[in-house]
């Protein structure tokens, strides 16, 4: 699908969504969240070099308490992921392991359980891809001239600042010492933004750094060419039956 139709149908499908959520949704809220891989990696042994820029982690249905479903279970026919994995690749990247696995243990921990509100798979996929359009956290970021840096260290709450300010409601931060490592943004059970509840606390000192990653691999989809999307799709094979079947 071209770009402008591909977002014409996100926006049409967030507003759909919106429309349909329902008052007795078994959850409060949803985090939206991503990985800063030069901050992950220094957490977690990876298996392909970090980026410099924010990519998926996932959408996560949350209780107010701090406390979250997982492994939900879901009725009949599940679907499969969206037809363009291209787009998943890029956005939503596993710095530790197979693609699909990923994607797999996102859908079954957590999108499982987001599926009274978000739908079935390849609308959960749909959907998240959707957001990180929407909210584009390097963009943001940059606007505030927070840009990765090896040398400099900023403000936590520029970052909350930045964020806020684009999109009218600050995230929590998590690190591993001042490496920022993930980015969680609450969103209402409409997809809208919040204030993150009280219970759910940033994790980050008052300094942060973003530390440099690989320039080279384009997180976003603009700067992501046909013959990448191709070399890509010849370098990982389709995905196993038991990922996208039922
Ligand atoms: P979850 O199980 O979805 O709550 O997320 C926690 C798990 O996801 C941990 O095992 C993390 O190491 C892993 N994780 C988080 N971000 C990524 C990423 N970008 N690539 C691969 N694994 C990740």
């Amino acid at each position: 699908m071209p770009k402008p139709a591909l977002q014409l149908f996100g926006i049409l499908l967030l507003v759909g969504l919106a429309a349909g959520v329902k008052e007795d949704a078994p959850f409060d809220l949803f985090l939206l969240v991503w990985t800063y891989s030069p901050g992950f990696c220094m957490k977690e042994k990876c298996t392909v070099d970090p980026i410099s820029a924010f990519t998926l982690h996932g959408l996560w249905p949350e209780f107010e308490n701090g406390k979250w479903p997982q492994y939900c279970k879901t009725g009949s026919a599940a679907g499969s992921l969206p037809d363009d994995t291209a787009e998943l690749r890029c956005k939503w990247e596993s710095f530790k392991g197979p693609d699909e696995e990923f994607w797999a243990h996102e859908w079954d921990k957590h999108g499982t359980c987001a599926q009274p509100v978000v739908g079935n798979r390849p609308t959960y996929f749909r959907t998240t891809l959707d957001l990180d359009e929407m909210y584009d956290l390097d963009e943001a970021l940059a606007a505030h001239d927070v840009t990765p840096s090896d040398s400099h260290s900023y403000a936590a709450e520029d970052l909350l600042n930045a964020i806020s300010d684009s999109y009218g409601a600050a995230p929590l931060l998590k690190c591993k010492g001042k490496s920022l490592v993930e980015v969680r943004m609450c969103l209402s059970l409409d997809l809208k933004p919040i204030d993150c509840p009280p219970a759910l606390k940033s994790e980050c000192g008052a300094t942060v750094k973003l530390p440099e990653g690989e320039q080279g691999r384009p997180a976003r989809g603009p700067t992501w060419s046909t013959e990448q999307e191709l070399e890509l799709q010849l370098r990982q094979p389709d995905l196993p039956s038991n990922v996208v079947q039922n």
